[in-house]
């Protein structure tokens, strides 16, 4: 307990709540990390935590992770996440959802929630009974739909940033890429790359979402742990955080990290710099996951017409450029220059609207 308070401390959020509800088998944690900009915009995960510390440190985590994503992709939303500790598999039901929802409705908009890891545009309608603060409804309920297409298109484009940053080249034709979790976005990821002529290799923890993707892409698959060996150009990591670490990293054999999952560094400082020396680029995860955020922002906050087309391009090309410039120029590793780029616009006390330019 000791070290959750240490960490709470550290990571410094606006607020942190706590919520129980013994009738509903809900036990939650939202973490409100900022509202500087707006109002804290994050998803709900659903995961089934060891212990209840885990909960929480991932909480904070992603909590402070939505507010660097907002900023860097310039919008005016603050950051804020929440997580209940139960299995997305076996335990969700629609009373958990109401309870959850009415948790989130006692904090008058603060904090604005969305789908995430373990939960889907379903499990929103359930929120929505109890609270108003949900995005990413069901279209046919007026929302802007799963986020998850266009957080695909923009790894797509990070990967294309990077790609060009490498090698100079404006295709992915012939490339290898290790994809590590076939979920919502893993899954997209695939079509996408595959139709842009590389070639796959992926794991999952699932087996029937591994299938999936072998029977409608060709892929290649491995067991879950031998995915960070895979001789690759590109390793995709889409499935959970903290999978860049003291143990992965000297079993890389890529030149590129992009991919969508949130907190891949496990020490965003140590981790960062351990793949800079190693001669790999490191999409900055914030940046390149941005495009469901960027999709929720425009359609549910701003309030543009939603249709069935996923956002794209969503302007992370572009501002997956803009770090790779910083980078260069103060010869710092990508992730310091994707934070830089992302105090500068909280600094500033706005965002710069990228992706609607
Ligand atoms: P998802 O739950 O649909 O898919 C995650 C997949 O990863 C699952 O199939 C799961 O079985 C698998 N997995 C978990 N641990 C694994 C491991 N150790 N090895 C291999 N596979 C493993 O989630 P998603 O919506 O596709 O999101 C994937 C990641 O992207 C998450 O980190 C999420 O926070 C992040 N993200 C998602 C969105 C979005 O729009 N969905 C937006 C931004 C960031």
């Amino acid at each position: 307990m000791a070290e959750v308070l240490s960490n709470m401390a550290r990571h410094n959020h606006e607020e942190v709540i706590f919520v129980q509800n013994k009738d509903a088998n809900l036990r939650a944690i939202i973490g409100i990390h900022s509202t500087v900009l707006g109002p804290a915009l994050g998803g709900l995960r659903v995961w089934n935590y060891e212990c209840e510390e885990d909960a929480i440190d991932d909480a904070l985590r992603l909590a402070e992770g939505m507010t660097y994503k907002a900023a860097a992709a310039g919008l005016k939303v603050g950051g804020g996440k929440a997580v209940i500790i139960a299995d997305p598999r076996r335990d969700k039901t629609p009373e958990m959802f109401r309870a959850m929802g009415r948790a989130i409705e006692k904090l008058n908009g603060r904090y604005i929630t969305a789908e995430d890891v373990g939960t889907s545009v379903e499990d929103m309608k359930y929120l929505r009974e109890t609270t108003k603060y949900v995005a990413g409804m069901d279209m046919n309920d007026g929302g802007s739909g799963d986020p998850s297409p266009t957080t695909a298109n923009g790894v797509f484009e990070s990967i294309q940033a990077c790609v060009e940053e490498v090698w100079g080249r404006d295709s992915l034709d012939g490339l290898k890429v290790a994809l590590q979790g076939v979920g919502h976005v893993g899954y997209l990821l695939c079509r996408k790359l595959k139709n842009a002529g590389a070639a796959l290799v992926v794991s999952d923890l699932y087996p029937p979402n591994v299938e999936k993707a072998r029977t409608d892409f060709g892929v290649e698959a491995v067991a879950p742990n031998e995915i960070y060996e895979q001789e690759v150009d590109v390793f995709a990591p889409c499935a959970l955080g903290a999978v860049i670490n003291d143990k992965t990293i000297p079993r890389l054999r890529c030149r590129i990290v992009a991919g969508s999952a949130n907190n891949q560094l496990k020490d965003v400082e140590k981790h960062g710099r351990a793949l800079d020396e190693k001669g790999i680029l490191y999409a900055p995860d914030f940046v390149a996951n941005a495009g469901g955020l960027i999709n929720i922002y425009y359609r549910d906050i701003q309030g543009m017409p939603c249709d069935e087309e996923a956002w794209s391009p969503t302007g992370i090309y572009e501002n997956m450029k803009k770090v790779f410039e910083t980078s260069k120029c103060d010869n710092i590793p990508t992730f310091e220059a994707a934070n830089r780029l992302a105090m500068s616009r909280i600094a500033k006390g706005c965002g710069n609207e990228v992706a609607a330019e």
